[in-house]
C-alpha cells in the first residue's frame, strides 16, 4: 500500500458537467399491502451507503423533511453517532420511525497492527464476515489513510499480493468511507485535515459507481467534508473509466500505475495492459481537466533486472514528456509467492537519475510498514478456505 509521501493535491477540484454524480439513490419502497409476508419486509435502508440527495430523497419518500438529512450527516460523521435514538436533534417520532426503517452497519474492527516505522494496518470484517485492509500512514508529511474499494480484485498484477486473492466482489460506497469513519476515530483525527489514498485493496475504477459515490459522501461540508483535492485514486489505467472520470465534478487526484513504458513489458506485469496501451492511457491523461499545479502521478513498481534498466526510464521520461506529471517509483515490495525481486538502492538510484535527466519529476516511495505487511501489495486478507494461489503462498512462506 502506499503512499510513502503526501497525496496533497492542491489543484482545484475539475470544473465539470452533471455526471453519473447527478444521480440519486432512492431506495426501492415496497407498499404497505405487498409487505404479506416477513420475508418480504423491505431490508433496512443503511444512511451511509446514501449520499446526502439519496438520504433526503429517502427520508422525503416516507413522509420525513428531506433537511433533516443534514442534521442526521453530522450525526453520523461528525460525531460518530449510529443509533438514532441518541440523535437528539432530531423529533422523538422521527429518532422512532428511523430506529424502525433505518440501521448502519459499519466495518467491524477486528485487528489492529502498529508497524515500528509508526504505520498501522487495520483489518476489518464487513457484514457479510469477508475482510478488507486500511492502512494509516501518520506522515507523509500529511496523515493518510490508505482505504480497499474490493474485496481481493481482479486486476491480477503479477508483483501484487492482493491478486492473489481474486475478485471477491465489490465494496459499497457505505463500506468505502466506512473505513474512514472508523479509521478517524480509532485514531481521534475525526476533526483533523487527513488525506485518503485509494490504494489498499482493489481497482477503484473497476468499482466505479460505489467509488464516486464514496467521494462524494466524504466531501459533503455536513459530513467528513474531504476535499477531492484531499483524495487520491490510484488506477491500473481503465482508459474509459478514466475518461468518465473527466466529467466528474469531484474529481480526486489521480494516480497511474504504468510499472512499463512498453506495452509488451507492461502486458507482462498487468495484463489488462493488453487491453489499454501505455500510449492510449497517457493520451487519456492529457486530456483530463486539470487546474493549475494540479499533476498525475504515474506509479512504477521497480523489479530487479525486469523493469528498472535506465533505458527504460528513458522511454518513460519521453512517454510523459509535456504532461503535468510525477513520476513515482516503488521499489518493490516483496513477499513469498511474488516472483519478483526489490532491486538494490543503486538500481533505484540509477533510475530514478536517468528519469529526472530526461526531465521528468521523480520520487522514490518509502516503504512503509513492511513488518506488518501493510506496504503496497502486501495487502491479502485469508478467508476461511484459502484459494489455491493464497495456500502456495504460506505455503513458501513457511
Ligand atoms: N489497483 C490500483 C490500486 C491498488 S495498489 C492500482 O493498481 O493502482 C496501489 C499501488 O501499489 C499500485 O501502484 C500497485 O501497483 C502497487 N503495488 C502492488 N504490489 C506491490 C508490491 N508488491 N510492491 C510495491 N508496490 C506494489
Amino acid at each position: 500500500m502506499k503512499a510513502g509521501r503526501g497525496t496533497r493535491g492542491r489543484g482545484a477540484e475539475a470544473a465539470g458537467c452533471a455526471g453519473p454524480h447527478a444521480r440519486i439513490d432512492v431506495p426501492t419502497l415496497i407498499s404497505a399491502d405487498s409487505v404479506s409476508t416477513v420475508s418480504t419486509l423491505p431490508a433496512a435502508i443503511d444512511p451511509t451507503e446514501l449520499d446526502l440527495p439519496g438520504l433526503e430523497a429517502a427520508l422525503e419518500a416516507r413522509g420525513h423533511a428531506p433537511f433533516r438529512g443534514r442534521q442526521i450527516f453530522r450525526w453520523l460523521y461528525r460525531r460518530d453517532v449510529t443509533d438514532f435514538g441518541a440523535m437528539t436533534d432530531l423529533p422523538q417520532p422521527l429518532r422512532a420511525a428511523l430506529t424502525a426503517d433505518f440501521a448502519v452497519a459499519t466495518p467491524r474492527l477486528v485487528q489492529r497492527e502498529r508497524s515500528v516505522d509508526g504505520t498501522e494496518k487495520f483489518l476489518f470484517a464487513l457484514a457479510d464476515g469477508r475482510r478488507i485492509e486500511s492502512v494509516f500512514i501518520p506522515d507523509t508529511p500529511a496523515m493518510t489513510f490508505c482505504v480497499s474499494t474490493q474485496v481481493g480484485c481482479a486486476m491480477n498484477c503479477a508483483f501484487c499480493l492482493t491478486a492473489k486473492m481474486g475478485l471477491v466482489r465489490h465494496l459499497t460506497a457505505g463500506e468505502i468511507v466506512g473505513q474512514v469513519r472508523q479509521l478517524a476515530g480509532a485514531l481521534g483525527l475525526r476533526d483533523r485535515a487527513f488525506n485518503i489514498v485509494l490504494m489498499g485493496m482493489g481497482e477503484p475504477l473497476h468499482n466505479y459507481d460505489q467509488t464516486m459515490k464514496a467521494l462524494r459522501i466524504l466531501a459533503d461540508r455536513h459530513g467528513l467534508a474531504v476535499p477531492p483535492r484531499r483524495v487520491t485514486l490510484s488506477t491500473v489505467g481503465l482508459v474509459p473509466a478514466i475518461e468518465r472520470l473527466a466529467a466528474e465534478p469531484l474529481m480526486p487526484n489521480l494516480a497511474v500505475s504504468l510499472h512499463a513504458a512498453s506495452d509488451e513489458l507492461r502486458a507482462r506485469l498487468v495484463p489488462v495492459g493488453r487491453k489499454y496501451g501505455v500510449q492510449e492511457i497517457v493520451e487519456a491523461c492529457r486530456r483530463l481537466p486539470l487546474r493549475h499545479r494540479r499533476r498525475i502521478t504515474f506509479e512504477y513498481v521497480l523489479l530487479a533486472g525486469v523493469n528498472d534498466a535506465p533505458s527504460e526510464a528513458v522511454r518513460l521520461a519521453r512517454l510523459l514528456n509535456g504532461l503535468r506529471a510525477k513520476v513515482n517509483v516503488i521499489p518493490l515490495n516483496a513477499a513469498p509467492g511474488i516472483p519478483f525481486e526489490r532491486p538494490s538502492d543503486e538500481a533505484v538510484d540509477r533510475f530514478a537519475r536517468a528519469l529526472s535527466e530526461h526531465g521528468a519529476t521523480v520520487s522514490v516511495r518509502k516503504s512503509r510498514g513492511r513488518d506488518i505487511r501493510a506496504a503496497c501489495g502486501q495487502l491479502l486478507v485469508e478467508g476461511d478456505r484459502p484459494s489455491p494461489a493464497q495456500q502456495l503462498a504460506a505455503l513458501l512462506e513457511s
